[in-house]
């Protein structure tokens, strides 16, 4: 293994394995720490999910450098730091206090700062990032309720997260190629962490060739696209391994879990139903009253056509979820519905199911810990950011786990053609 990586989420993680895999190196993810009897002989990379975004600074440093520990033992050479392409974070963490913890235990050099990922329309230009080419804090994310960004500077940002002295590598170095980078990075003796200004693809395939050096890498999954090519030329790995155009998973039916309101699951939601995919709704209130439960669930579960998937979800309408968040407080909300969708997902296995999708970042944390899923292989992409995956232990299931804003309309309806 030569690259370990941190995650600070899951569907984040599994962006990451995606671009790792799809350029050519053998990955794993494990959600949090990785079992004891993880193999990884056959594999290049090991990416960590942690649930760490925003958690207090000082629980995400712990936790990070107890993934790094780990990493380092199973022989990564190389780490990186995986966070959102939006930089979410607060002005108290939790992207410098790790970045800065993470420079510790890998010899206090110098590192970048990227969350650059152009086919996601996130860019950057002379420190300020762009959504979609908006800035970041006129961008719906000045808005967030957990990390609102109401700053575009990035080097602003972080310096505000951390001691260390934040610097920018700006555009004309990075379009002047690897070496003008290399240079740049060699010769400042002022900066700890560099911001790195990139627009496109060409820019992400040059970083990798100029930093993959560096024992210590930070950025999105786009920060991550030059490496392989890189370790390959540097004689770190001996090859790149295509990634595979389709997966095979266990025979069984097929189910989608949805507890995301973004508004492409909306959309997706809308798609599938219309497609004449058996649906039920569910709904924090009337979870929260006890009209809706497990067992009524799972009755409706068991009269439905095994050769079809079946759609249960939750995503609604801002107005609805605000509604709820009103009644029951937004932890809570959002709580009683992970909770149902995950009792829901842990009766699957047994019933027969192999093949689950799931909508949303946190309802996909909270399925796979249901599930009991360790670790998860790699399989081929759907859409952008979203691979089907397989479970290395029992259960033995394919699962593709949706962050939700990714995928296109008919995400629900076209994933499973990817499985054989
Ligand atoms: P996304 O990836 O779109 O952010 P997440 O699953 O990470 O989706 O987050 C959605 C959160 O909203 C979860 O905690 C989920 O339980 C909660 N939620 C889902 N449906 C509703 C609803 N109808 N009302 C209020 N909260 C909801």
């Amino acid at each position: 293994m030569i690259l370990g990586c941190i995650a600070d989420d899951l569907t984040g993680a599994t962006d990451l394995a995606l671009m790792l895999t799809r350029e050519g190196m053998r990955t794993v993810q494990s959600a949090g720490l990785p079992p004891d009897d993880l193999d990884v002989n056959n594999v290049d990379a090991l990416v960590i999910a942690l649930k760490s975004r925003t958690i207090p600074a000082a629980d995400a440093v712990k936790q990070s450098l107890d993934a790094a520990e780990v990493l380092q033992r199973l022989g990564a050479q190389r780490l990186l730091f995986k966070y959102c392409s939006t930089f979410d974070s607060t002005d108290d963490g939790n992207i410098g206090p790790v970045t800065e913890a993470l420079l510790g235990v890998t010899g206090g050099g110098v590192t970048i700062a990227c969350p650059v990922f152009p086919q996601a329309g996130r860019t950057l230009f002379m420190g300020n990032l762009f959504v979609n080419g908006i800035p970041l804090s006129e961008s719906p994310m000045k808005d967030h309720p957990l990390t609102p960004m109401r700053d575009s500077n990035l080097v602003r940002v972080l310096q505000r997260q951390t001691k260390l002295k934040v610097g920018l590598i700006h555009y004309a170095t990075v379009d002047a190629g690897a070496d003008a980078l290399r240079k740049v990075l060699e010769s400042d003796r002022e900066h700890r962490i560099f911001i790195v200004d990139a627009v496109k693809d060409d820019h992400l395939r040059s970083i990798g060739a100029a930093l993959s050096h560096l024992p210590l890498i930070t950025g999105g999954s786009g920060v991550a696209m030059g490496l392989p090519q890189a370790y390959l030329a540097a004689g770190l790995i001996d090859q790149l391994t295509p990634a595979a155009e389709r997966m095979a998973a266990p025979q069984g039916c097929r189910a989608i879990l949805a507890g995301s309101c973004s508004a492409a699951t909306r959309g997706q939601v809308r798609a599938a139903i219309a497609a004449g995919i058996p649906s039920f709704r569910i709904d924090p209130l009337e979870i929260a009253d006890g009209v809706q439960n497990p067992s009524q669930l799972l009755q409706w579960v068991d009269r439905q056509p095994a050769d079809k998937p079946f759609l249960i979800y939750s995503s609604d309408e801002p107005d609805a979820v605000r509604v709820a968040q009103e009644r029951l407080g937004r932890d809570k909300a959002g709580i009683v519905v992970e909770h149902l969708l995950g009792a829901v997902a842990a009766a699957l296995p047994a019933r027969g199911f192999t093949r689950l999708i799931v909508a949303g970042g946190e309802t996909s944390g909270a399925v796979v810990q249901a599930l009991g899923v360790k670790a998860l292989t790699i399989g081929p992409e759907i859409d952008p950011g979203v691979p089907w995956t397989r479970s290395t232990s029992k259960p033995d299931v394919a699962l593709a786990l949706k962050s939700g804003n990714f995928g296109s309309e008919d995400f629900f309806l076209k994933a499973w053609d990817r499985l054989s």
